[in-house]
């Protein structure tokens, strides 16, 4: 179940622009204030490093698609983007290859099953489905470089600093890590490969994407990253095109499908914003045309969302009026 707010706000209509700045202002501080008590979740720890995170971290930060931004409590703290890459990987793979090829090949729809699941690939005759799971984002990642794990690599480096606007660092802890404990992701690359799913070397593709996942960013990154998407994919803050408005409009879709894992309709239904969610606790939610919600804080619930992340994030949808399906007559 997404968690439930014990004292939920009412749904602002998502007509219209932002609110006035001094408004966000305070919902962002007041959002804050609200769950940073919150103690509900437990630190993902599948990954040995990640399990030392410090539970209290929570920061959150709003952009808008003029690149205004508001920022509280641990906005600069770095963590390891996790599977929020492959929502802006994928974005990637749509400009190299187009909507088509993305659809046909990975997939857009939700596999209902847990983010690391094998049983997924075997249901569909290891046709991935859902590019925002790990066995559809190790092919999506194996698509940006035609195969290639250095020109994959090379690609989303380039891509993921050009969406952030400056070069991000690969947590080298991170990567050692998971690369260490990575026997999961290997199988779902030897499965790709033995349905004819995946070309090239899976070892070598699979380390790509753990490489991927092990980018350290913010939570101020993600919400500049997920501006971009709101902004028709044009950063805000730089102004350079990182992708189309076609690709931006595709990305968002398959997110707002998938992009929490099986909570993804309960997601959609409570929230109304595309989002992505990373298992080191981070989630980005794209308003579009508007901007983006970047929360982070470790503590998960058991689908691997954070819950201070989600909780804030609704708050905000609802009190800033983002809600997708939050119409009002004007
Ligand atoms: N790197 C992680 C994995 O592949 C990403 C998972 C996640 O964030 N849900 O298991």
């Amino acid at each position: 179940m997404i968690p439930t707010d014990p004292q939920p706000v009412p749904q602002e209509a998502a007509t219209g622009p932002l609110p006035q700045w001094d408004r966000v202002e305070e919902l962002v501080h007041e959002a804050y204030q609200r769950y940073h008590g919150h103690a509900e979740g437990t630190v993902a720890d599948y990954i040995p490093v990640l399990g030392r995170a410090d539970p209290g971290l929570f920061g959150l930060v709003v952009t808008d698609v003029a690149g205004g931004n508001h920022a509280v409590g641990d906005a600069e703290v770095l963590f390891s983007i996790q599977s929020i890459s492959k929502l802006f990987v994928y974005a990637l793979a749509l400009e190299r290859h187009g909507h088509a090829r993305l659809r046909d090949v990975v997939g857009v729809n939700n596999t209902g099953l847990p983010f690391n699941s094998v049983m997924a690939l075997e249901l569909n005759a290891g046709h991935p489905m859902n590019p925002m799971v790990n066995a559809g984002a190790i092919a999506t990642t194996a698509l940006l470089g035609d195969g290639d794990p250095f020109a994959s690599w090379a690609a989303l480096d380039a891509g993921l600093a050009a969406f952030a606007g400056r070069t991000l660092s690969l947590d080298e802890e991170v990567y050692s890590s998971e690369a260490e404990s990575n026997e999961r992701n290997l199988a779902l690359g030897k499965l790709l490969t033995n349905y004819g799913r995946l070309e090239g070397d899976s070892d070598a593709l699979v380390d790509v994407y753990t490489r991927q996942c092990a980018l350290a960013v913010t939570a101020q990154d993600i919400a500049l990253m997920g501006a971009t998407l709101a902004d028709g994919g044009v950063n805000p803050v730089t102004g350079l095109r990182v992708v189309s408005e076609e690709v931006a409009r595709d990305a968002l879709s398959v997110a707002a499908a998938a992009g929490m894992y099986e909570r993804s309709g309960e997601w959609l239904f409570e929230i109304g914003l595309p989002a992505k969610s990373g298992v080191a606790g981070g989630i980005v939610a794209v308003a579009p045309g508007k901007g983006a919600v970047g929360a982070f804080s470790p503590p998960l619930d058991s689908a691997g969302n954070s819950v201070r992340s989600q909780l804030a994030i609704a708050f905000l949808s609802r009190a800033m009026g983002l809600n997708l399906f939050a119409s009002s007559v004007r």
